[in-house]
């Protein structure tokens, strides 16, 4: 039995699965994020701890035997930590914002895309980059007192097996990783003026730790199971949802939003769109987060009607015709990410008419969220064109179809919505537990329990399908050509007062 532990933003998850992939148990324990300032987003790195450790433990009492633990975790988190393995600051999330205008100076730069061009990481305030720039400016003496800085998964690891060690995928979206040459990238550290023993060891996702013996009182229950590193969540997530081969597509709209290509050699974008992280033997993904996504629609009801049920809403907006007879919305109420970087852009309902009812309006905020995604996922299509030998084509590549996960998938009105919009195939997998069933698959073919990424793919059921509308898709498209002249119409109206 393997258990893939998936280490969130909101929860701690462990998925226990056996070697054809059949769940045997789901054990989750959610966790607080503390927001102590505007712009500050932060967690108690014990508390996700002593989670992952009980969570763990909860789906092994639920199954008996198992072999292999394997694990993913958010993006982007930083902490400060002494030699004993004690915090010295809070863990920082990749929500966090305080690095703003550090990023938002850094961004254009000549070094700012020479960063990027070598770790694949945009210049952002969720990086680590950007974290420890802000440290050196704001608190220079913790930045010589700390022994480390780490992410979650490194401080957990930490706790567990005494090793500093951090696997490639979630070094390499730190901002402070070289990707091609799968080590830390030096003007990076140079630029914070840090050395590489303030770093964890990079190691390779498939790395396998085990209790040693100086812990097997405290942890004897782990005593003999192999420890599989992982990845970082975006990756094992088109892992999970079977989006395994050249130029395979995944998408998913939870809370945010992120679409994501996986490809087999690394690639940056000229104009810095995407970023590309790096999953296991040459497998890499690329893609963009959006930051305004199944939050919005959340937004929608309480701000405007409370006591209606969320069901509700995608009934309403099913009633009108796609377009929404013409109401366009651009989603960026969170400022967005990818692709376009903004984080002065706000939210605009464009083109209300007389004839525009509860409707329409709930309508064009489902369609706005989609069409974000949309603008970074047609990106693909341009690299695709651009190709060789960066994206090599290949005879049987299937990116026609997108992988769909996350909550938005509960609806079916929304994931037709995808359909009609990206006039792709969508295939929504039968399990919501993509990312910590990837961080399995992934280990099985780290220990060469499956020999290849098909048989990975075998293991992951699909539960529907759901095919374009080809009428939909171009009065989709009509609208779509306006939200984006509306946005770069906008743009310097959003910078002169946000
Ligand atoms: P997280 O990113 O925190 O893991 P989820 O994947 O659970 O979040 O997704 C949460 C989002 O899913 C909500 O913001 C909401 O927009 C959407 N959602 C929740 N319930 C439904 C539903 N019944 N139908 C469609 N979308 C839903």
């Amino acid at each position: 039995m393997y258990i893939g532990v998936d280490i969130g933003t909101s929860s701690v998850k462990a998925v226990a699965i056996d070697n054809q992939g059949n769940i045997h148990a789901i054990k989750q324990i959610a966790y607080k994020i503390f927001s102590p300032k505007p712009d500050y987003q932060e967690q108690n790195p014990n508390e996700i701890f002593e989670a992952t450790i009980q969570v763990i433990k909860q789906a092994m009492a639920e199954v008996g035997e198992v072999s292999i633990v394997a694990f993913s975790a958010a993006m982007h988190s930083l902490m400060a930590v002494d030699e004993k393995h004690k915090p010295l600051t809070n863990l920082i999330t990749w929500a966090d914002n305080r690095a703003k205008q550090i990023a938002d100076n850094l961004r254009n730069t000549t070094l700012g895309k020479q960063i990027y061009q070598h770790t694949g990481t945009a210049i952002h305030a969720m990086s680590p980059l950007c974290k420890l720039l802000w440290f050196r400016e704001n608190q220079p003496q913790l930045i010589e007192k700390a022994h480390k800085f780490i992410g979650i998964k490194e401080y957990i690891f930490a706790r567990l097996f005494d090793e500093y060690v951090i696997d490639y995928s979630l070094a390499s979206a730190t901002g402070l990783f070289d990707i091609f040459s799968l080590d830390w990238f030096e003007e990076s550290l140079a630029l914070i003026g840090i050395s590489e023993d303030k770093l964890s060891k990079p190691v390779d996702t498939v790395s396998i730790f085990q209790i040693k013996e100086s812990k097997k009182l405290d942890y004897q229950e782990f005593v003999g199971i192999k420890f599989v590193i992982g990845a970082s969540d975006g990756c094992l997530a088109n892992l999970g949802t079977g989006a395994v081969q050249e130029g395979e597509v995944a998408a998913t709209i939870g809370t945010s939003g992120a679409i994501r290509m996986t490809t087999y050699q690394p690639f940056v974008d000229e104009q810095m769109r995407t970023f590309c992280y790096y999953t296991t033997d040459n497998q890499y993904i690329i893609g963009g987060a959006i930051n305004n996504g199944g939050i919005i629609v959340q937004w929608l009801r309480e701000a405007f009607f409370p006591n209606e049920k969320l069901g509700n809403v995608f009934l309403l907006a099913d009633s009108v015709p796609a377009g929404a007879e013409g109401l366009i919305f651009l989603p960026y109420l969170l400022g967005e990410r990818a692709p376009i970087w903004d984080s002065s852009a706000r939210g605009v309902f464009f083109g209300i008419g007389k004839n525009h009812t509860q409707a329409h309006f709930y309508r064009a905020v489902l369609e706005g969220v989609m069409y974000a995604l949309y603008s970074v996922g047609k990106v693909f299509g341009e690299y695709k064109l651009q190709s060789s030998p960066l994206i090599p084509h290949q005879e049987n590549e299937t990116s026609n179809s997108i992988y769909a996960s996350g909550g938005f998938t509960k609806s079916s009105f929304w994931v037709q919505m995808m359909a009609d919009i990206f006039n792709q195939k969508i295939i929504v997998p039968n399990s919501s537990e993509s990312t910590a069933i990837g961080a399995c698959l992934l280990a099985m073919k780290g220990l060469g329990d499956i020999s290849n990424w098909d048989e990975a793919k075998k293991l992951i059921p699909k539960e529907k399908e759901f095919l374009p509308n080809q009428e939909k898709h171009l009065a989709y498209m009509k609208n779509f050509g306006v939200y984006e002249k509306l946005y770069s119409t906008l743009k310097p109206l959003f910078h002169q007062i946000y």
